[in-house]
């Protein structure tokens, strides 16, 4: 019999934040929570958009097509998704510090 993988544990990327992130997630839910549904859609969509081009190139690397094209798309997806990653994180990170500031005043 296998035996099962230990649960990894990936921390959530939001600076001061110890709760853990469910893999594939970008970050904890709670800090989900905060992002603005216009960051959220902008984080989906351009995981959506790499996902969709890293199985493209797959498909490609499969047929023994050339990649020089599909790797060039990829980058550009993934340069894309982790922009909107920075912005969705930024955007936790503001609004905790504007939190932070009202709570010590
Ligand atoms: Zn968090």
């Amino acid at each position: 019999m296998k035996k099962r993988p230990p649960a990894e544990f990936l921390s959530c990327p939001v600076d001061g934040c110890l709760n853990g992130r469910k893999p594939g997630h970008l970050m904890c839910f709670r800090c989900w929570r905060r992002v603005p549904m216009i960051l959220r859609r902008a984080v989906w969509d351009t995981f959506d958009w790499y996902t969709r081009m890293s199985e493209r190139a797959a498909a490609r690397v499969r047929a023994g097509e050339g990649t020089c094209t599909s790797i060039g798309d990829l980058s550009a997806a993934r340069r894309e998704y982790d922009k909107a990653a920075a912005g969705a994180i930024a955007a936790v990170v503001a609004k905790k510090e504007g939190a932070d500031a009202q709570a010590a005043s």
